[in-house]
């Protein structure tokens, strides 16, 4: 029951039910408190559904190894191109251009013949989330996605972890509230605290990506591009602490971005 008295478990069930019916759900798992939710409520509801998790490279080791220990079931889709491999021949990711959930979350898992697919999405998570709608059809894929979770708070889903005694990643009680990609775009902001937290925790991979960074800033330079900072450094700064943070001279980054928007 939410605090208005409503039924949220059942009219979630319910929802998976009648959008499903018969039909195999595909169900997108990042191992996060969203998705176990969301598939439990799948496996209340009794409706078949497969499960996939999109690996990216830059996942917690942490919640990869709970993911294998409690949803062996679980299928990983691997990327045709490594987060790595993609980073030596793009622009960094950044808000206006995050190739990087495109070509690593997205892509993978186009072409599985599923058209109905179910995501442990939420509108408390981002205004921008919030005017999705609970289902929303992709006539160029021809699929449609379902979020039996949109309405639920955050407390909620703990509540119901809680009273269904499931099992989630212990980086929650470590401090994380987000278990994605280690290092991402949408961990900058003016303090840099959160890279900070993550760079303290999972070192390794925030050495490689600056070396990456590094490798592509002097590769284009050589090839006669006009970079935006002077040095890497002074762009890994500015990144941390903005994702929108430039990276060519304004000419050249003005075009880049609208061949990656067109
Ligand atoms: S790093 Fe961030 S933007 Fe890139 S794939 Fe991961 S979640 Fe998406």
């Amino acid at each position: 029951m939410d605090l208005f008295g409503n039924d949220i478990v059942q009219e979630s069930i319910d929802f998976i039910q009648k959008s499903f019916g018969n039909e195999t759900a595909f169900l997108g798992f990042s191992g996060g408190k969203d998705s176990i939710v969301t598939e439990h409520l799948f496996k209340m509801s009794g409706v078949k559904y497969e499960l996939y998790y999109s690996f990216t490279g830059l996942d917690a080791p942490q919640v990869i190894r709970f993911i294998r220990k409690h949803y062996p079931h679980c299928n990983f889709l691997m990327p045709l191109r490594t987060f790595w491999k993609n980073l030596s021949t793009h622009v960094p990711p950044s808000n206006r251009l995050r190739w990087c959930c495109g070509y690593l979350k997205k892509m993978p898992g186009l072409k599985l013949p599923h058209k109905k697919r179910a995501m442990g999405i939420r509108a408390e998570e981002s205004s921008k989330r919030s005017k999705y709608g609970r289902v929303n059809y992709f006539e160029k894929l021809d699929h449609t996605h379902y979020y039996p979770i949109f309405h639920w708070q955050e407390w909620e889903l703990w509540e119901f972890i809680r009273k269904q005694n499931l099992s989630y990643p212990i980086l929650y009680n470590q401090g994380f509230d987000r278990i994605g990609c280690v290092v991402c775009p949408y961990h900058s902001e003016p303090t840099g605290t959160l890279h900070h937290k993550y760079r303290k925790r999972w070192p390794k991979f925030f050495d490689r990506f600056e070396k990456g960074i590094s490798d592509l800033f002097y590769k284009r330079q050589s090839q006669g591009k006009e970079m935006f900072y002077e040095t890497p450094q002074q762009f890994l700064d500015a990144w941390y602490l903005n994702n929108s943070a430039r990276w060519y001279a304004p000419s050249i980054q003005e075009k880049q971005t609208e061949k990656c928007l067109i």
